[in-house]
């Protein structure tokens, strides 16, 4: 068992049900709530006391409030305040809910424990159809009433995930955003002590701003010492039903703040409203229109994630069509390679791979694009030599992965998966599979708050005052937010800036064939996936310092042979069929790739004025800085997803309209600062390379 790592697996709650059909916890010896009066005592202690009618009522017709909340539970306070949102606030205004929870009930406990509720069930329902079967530990997010109620679930311990999104206030000097009402739920202090600790009080204060409201049911002395000691104003109040008091409050002042800033540290999401050099300081509602050149899964994704907070985004490539460079093989493998390690690079994918898989449902419904445009049938990773059974080895034993993502299968039980004979053991996938990238983006850039241009090639970036320029050879378009989503062609739209990334030639081999298919993608050195419209296909070479478009029929003999090491029987049913297909089939792209295998996704350096900045580095790598650094304002990059863009891609958008909307990014500061643009100059400073 791995113990220097954090284990990704959680414990599901442990339920209880009372003779009255009430969930109980059995780790806490705790209700969940009250069957007679659940709900009206989610509405007095925490709706009513964080008077979310009345600030709900005075919100901006663009702003988002954010509750966060200790102790998810049943969902019952999220579904009660998602309800009274929606009849009070506007489409353009938003509802981010934050909660913590250590315990996640199982999706069956859930789904019984919400009947009992049947005012809230087309709510339940919605929440029912994304609740994952299982949990990992870290950040999800979900979205509901089209993209206007955004769900975070942190999975975790409340005292070691709530400090990873303090770390991202304050490593943007608490300027990006704040929690407006905090409902301070989970069990009792009594049956609960290890959560109603100091560091609660005070990450919970690092996450506010002054006025942020709290409300709790308790009136317990730990929490009114802990919440005054942290800086929140405390009152008394009349508790619910038979409980005498309940405590509310506020934040009084401003958390107390480092004065170094990082590297990494976020621009302010207003891009160029804030950096304009005119005095006039007042104008900064925020802009909400972008570009995007690039139709890719890179681009499609960062236009949805925008379009989901309302975004207006115009999306411009150089094809006639999304989805027609690296995006446009008709079938891409969710292949999530997994570190026992826990690297940033390990981390992202585990967060990405669930992202994506939730995603998939929901803007491709299985009913009509099951085997179509996505399928999880399932996939397996062959231990097909002895560095890859290693890992394999090293990832099982590690135990830090439920065994609901993945578990070790014998040659015999794989080849019973695959249907066909298999020849070395490995990792079963149950929910993983392929998906068309093409149907992907199309039902991404289908948003109506996304209009595409297509055979638009961008031949340049003119930077103006307010604005940036994106000219192609015969008009141009103009935003205060550009996000370059080229691929591996990013670079040349940057002149003025070195990120290293590389194309890396790839040929897939699309095999017209009419015998067996595979049941479920088979992985090795290379892939192959069940037949879609009587059509193998098997890939993918693998090639460095090769720009050649055209395709090779080295190369198809490659993935023929790579066939014979996936699913030998198969390979010798086909094989002459295949030998004697002609090359028009097969299909080349480039993959974008930077020296660490990490995307870069964030905004973009003003790369001299950083190198000035920066300089000290180079004498003294620890240097500390007191401003921010200098980017160039309102441009940014999602770009490098490598062979796992269908992975990393989606999620990368969520961070870029995170960073863009300036909310809570659903990912660790070690991974953003991972992916993050800067890091190649800041390393190269370090090793005075630059
Ligand atoms: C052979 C091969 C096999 C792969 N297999 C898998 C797999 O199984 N699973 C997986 O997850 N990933 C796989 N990948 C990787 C995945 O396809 C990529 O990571 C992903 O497609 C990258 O998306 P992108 O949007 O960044 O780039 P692209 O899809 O290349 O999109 C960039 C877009 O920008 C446009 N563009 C570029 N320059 C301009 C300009 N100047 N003006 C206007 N438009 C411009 C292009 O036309 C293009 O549409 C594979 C890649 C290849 C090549």
């Amino acid at each position: 068992m791995n113990t220097e790592h954090p284990s990704q697996k959680t414990l599901p709650a442990n339920i209880l049900w009372d003779e009255d059909g009430q969930p109980i916890s059995a780790e806490f010896d705790d209700v969940y709530f009250s069957r007679q009066s659940g709900l009206a005592e989610t509405r007095y202690v925490f709706l009513q006391h964080n008077q979310l009618q009345t600030r709900w009522q005075q919100l901006d017709t663009h702003q988002q409030f954010i509750i966060a909340e200790t102790g998810f539970g049943t969902g019952l306070n999220f579904l009660c305040a998602w309800q009274q949102w929606l009849e009070a606030c506007k489409p353009t205004q938003s509802l981010s809910f934050i909660s913590v929870e250590k315990y996640p009930l199982t999706k069956n406990d859930l789904e019984k424990a919400l009947k009992l509720w049947p005012e809230l069930d087309p709510l339940c329902e919605q929440l029912l159809a994304q609740y994952p079967s299982f949990f990992t530990e870290g950040m999800h997010r979900f979205y509901f009433a089209h993209g206007n109620v955004q769900l975070t679930l942190l999975i975790g311990d409340a005292l070691e995930q709530l400090p990873h999104l303090a770390q991202q206030r304050r490593q943007a000097a608490l300027n990006n955003w704040a929690i407006d009402a905090w409902f301070l739920d989970g069990f009792a202090p009594a049956k609960n002590p290890k959560m109603w600790q100091p560091e609660l009080f005070s990450t919970m204060a690092c996450l506010s701003k002054p006025g942020t409201t709290f409300s709790t049911f308790t009136a317990a002395g730990i929490v009114k010492r802990g919440l005054q000691a942290a800086g929140f104003s405390i009152e008394k109040v009349q508790g619910f039903g038979h409980k005498r008091d309940m405590l509310i409050g506020h934040l009084t002042s401003n958390p107390s703040i480092a004065k170094t800033i990082p590297w990494w540290h976020p621009p302010q999401p207003n891009g160029y409203a804030l950096n304009k050099k005119s005095n006039d300081s007042t104008n900064t509602t925020l802009n909400k229109e972008a570009i995007i050149i690039g139709a890719g899964l890179a681009g499609a994704s960062a236009a949805f994630s925008l379009a989901q907070r309302g975004w207006h985004v115009k999306v411009l490539d150089q094809h006639s069509g999304p989805a027609q460079a690296a995006s446009g093989n008709r079938q891409g493998m969710l292949y999530a390679k997994l570190s026992p390690h826990q690297t940033p690079l390990s981390q992202l994918i585990l967060a990405g791979y669930q992202y994506t898989t939730r995603l998939l449902p929901q803007l491709l419904p299985p009913e009509t694009h099951q085997g179509k445009s996505w399928d999880n049938c399932g996939l397996i990773q062959l231990a097909f030599n002895e560095q890859e059974a290693k890992r394999q080895a090293a990832l099982i034993s590690s135990q830090l992965f439920p065994e609901q993502l993945f578990e070790y299968q014998t040659t015999e039980q794989l080849t019973e998966r695959a249907g066909s004979n298999i020849q070395y053991p490995g990792l079963w996938w149950p929910s993983s599979g392929w998906v068309w990238p093409q149907a992907l983006c199309q039902a991404m850039l289908a948003h109506p708050n996304i209009t595409t241009h297509y055979q638009q090639q961008v031949t340049s970036l003119e930077r103006h005052e307010q604005h940036w320029q994106v000219n192609t050879s015969d008009r141009y378009w103009q935003s205060a937010h550009v996000i370059i989503a080229a691929g591996h062609t990013c670079q040349s739209l940057l002149p003025d800036v070195e990120l290293p990334m590389k194309a890396i030639r790839g040929q897939v081999s699309q095999l017209p064939y009419q015998g067996l298919s595979p049941k479920t993608v088979v992985c090795g050195d290379g892939y192959i996936s069940p037949m879609v419209d009587n059509v193998l296909h098997v890939g993918a070479t693998f090639t460095h310092d090769n720009d050649a478009n055209t395709c090779s029929s080295q190369d198809r003999r490659e993935n023929i042979q790579r066939l014979s090491q996936l699913m030998p029987e198969l390979y010798e049913l086909a094989k002459n069929t295949l030998e004697s297909d002609s090359l028009n089939n097969d299909k080349v792209g480039f993959r974008c790739s930077s020296p660490d295998y990490l995307p870069i996704v964030g905004p973009i350096p003003d790369q001299i004025p950083f190198i000035e900045h920066y300089a000290p580095l180079r004498q003294n790598g620890n240097t500390t800085f007191t401003t921010p650094p200098p980017y160039l304002p309102g441009l940014w990059i999602t770009a490098a997803h490598g062979s796992r863009g269908l992975i990393t891609a989606p999620l990368a958008g969520e961070i870029l309209a995170s960073y863009l909307a300036g909310e809570p990014i659903p990912l660790t500061t070690e991974v953003l600062q991972a992916t993050h643009p800067c890091r190649f100059l800041i390393r190269g400073l370090k090793r005075r390379q630059v």
